[in-house]
């Protein structure tokens, strides 16, 4: 097993890769699951699992809206 990780380029969200090093799979890409945005794609046939690591609301923290506008 190989891990990797990597990031998506649109909203930031982080990703763990894990690569079979026994198990064949096949060609194949993987999008984010938060925006849809293509992470990687391998020609290879290696079988991927992806797993997301830091939710990019994580990374961007909302600003606490003020409670009294009084
Ligand atoms: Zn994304």
């Amino acid at each position: 097993m190989k891990i990797s990780s990597v990031t998506c380029p649109h909203c930031h969200a982080a990703y763990e890769i894990a690569e079979s090093t026994s198990a064949l799979g096949s060609p194949g890409q993987a999008d984010c699951g938060v925006c849809g945005t293509l992470l990687v794609a391998w020609e290879e046939p290696s079988l991927r699992a992806f797993r997301l690591v830091v939710p990019p609301e994580h990374k961007y923290p909302r600003v606490p809206t003020p409670s009294c506008f009084a």
